[in-house]
């Protein structure tokens, strides 16, 4: 991705959400839910985001749009940083950057019809006239753009199955032809049959219009196939983050690589045979985070000084970053070998 320009800057992102204390609670106390994060986005890449529910993906996504006001941090946006910007400057920047929500049905207003939720934005932005023959024709060419029949611009959300109401979704996103999309776990809705094609309309998408993703998913199955680079969160903190194969075939991090072995291999004689490490109990609060790594509590390598030092982001190998003491390129931070990669006795 050198070649590429960087597109956003997430530099040391912080959001806490204050906790209303007691009466006489003098400590202030905060739901750490994105604790100091940075990653780069190229121009039209797909940044995957993974992570358990709760571990401060989709705060980060909405924190990095300003739609969530961050703690602390900076986010820069074509080299502009989007935290120090003025509300009017934000509304200017705003057709620029855009979001695709889980719940689709919760976001289009059921009492317009597609034609007018398609077309709002362009109005709101005063990019066309309400009413216009320009508009119906951007809007109908918006719905072929995701594969739906323009015919159907008269109906109303209810008459729609849930991945057509998130086609409809993003039309209303590409209206305003957005350089850089959060999709805050656009599949994880819909049925596993139609979440294949919605990812791939994103990526025809994507080829076409040459847009960036943060592309947010609880699993790595869901991110797997449309993932360039790919960050693991965990307790509002990144644990790992390198490009998609390496994340795959080598992860470092044990909590990527219990995630890893919950992602099914289509081949069945491999999948019967594998490893695979589940990991016991839930994250621990946010509002009350282990002392030193994070995943000490859940993690089965933790030593003495994982309960006491908090591991450093590094990067292990070019462009694949860790927090973990024990990561190296020697393997020390994998919970198990696979017999395919261990030395000869
Ligand atoms: Fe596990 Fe320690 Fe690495 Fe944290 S730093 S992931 S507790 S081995």
């Amino acid at each position: 991705m050198t070649d590429v320009k960087k597109l956003v800057e997430v530099i040391n992102l912080k959001k806490y959400f204050p906790i209303a204390g007691g009466l006489f609670q003098r400590t202030k106390r905060a739901v750490k839910a994105v604790d100091g994060i940075s990653f780069d986005i190229y121009e039209g890449e797909t940044l995957g985001m993974v992570g358990e529910s709760g571990c401060g993906k989709s705060t980060a996504g909405r924190a990095i749009l300003q739609l969530h006001k961050p703690t602390s941090g900076q986010v820069l946006y074509k080299g502009r940083d989007l935290t120090q910007l003025s509300s009017a400057e934000l509304r200017a920047q705003r057709p620029d950057m855009q979001m695709i929500f889980q719940d689709p049905y919760a976001t289009l207003n059921p009492r317009h019809s597609v034609r007018k939720i398609v077309g709002e934005p362009l109005v709101i932005n005063g990019k066309m006239k309400k009413g216009s023959l320009e508009l119906k024709d951007r809007v109908a060419e918006l719905l072929e753009l995701v594969g739906m029949n323009p015919a159907y611009m008269k109906r109303f959300p209810h008459e729609f199955s849930g991945g057509q109401r998130q086609r409809i979704g993003i039309a209303r996103v590409l209206s305003l032809n957005p350089k850089f999309i959060v999709c805050d776990e656009p599949i994880s809705a819909l049925d596993v049959s139609i979440q294949a094609q919605v990812v791939n309309l994103m990526q025809d998408l994507q080829e076409q219009f040459g847009m960036a993703y943060l592309f947010i998913a609880h699993d790595l199955s869901m991110v797997k196939h449309i993932s360039h680079r790919i960050v693991v969160m965990y307790l509002g903190k990144i644990m790992e983050m390198t490009d998609r194969n390496t994340l795959f075939d080598d992860p470092l991090h044990p909590y990527t690589q219990s995630l890893n072995s919950a992602v099914p291999i289509p081949n069945p004689e491999i999948e019967i045979t594998r490893t695979r490490f589940i990991l016991e109990g839930d994250p621990p609060s946010p509002a009350n985070p282990p002392s030193g790594c994070v995943f000490h509590t859940r993690c089965p390598l933790v030593t003495e000084e994982c309960i006491t030092v908090e591991p450093q982001f590094r990067e292990i190998t070019p462009g694949h970053f860790v927090a973990c003491h024990l990561a190296n390129t020697t393997g020390g931070s994998k919970i198990f070998i696979p017999d395919s990669k261990k030395e000869p006795s």
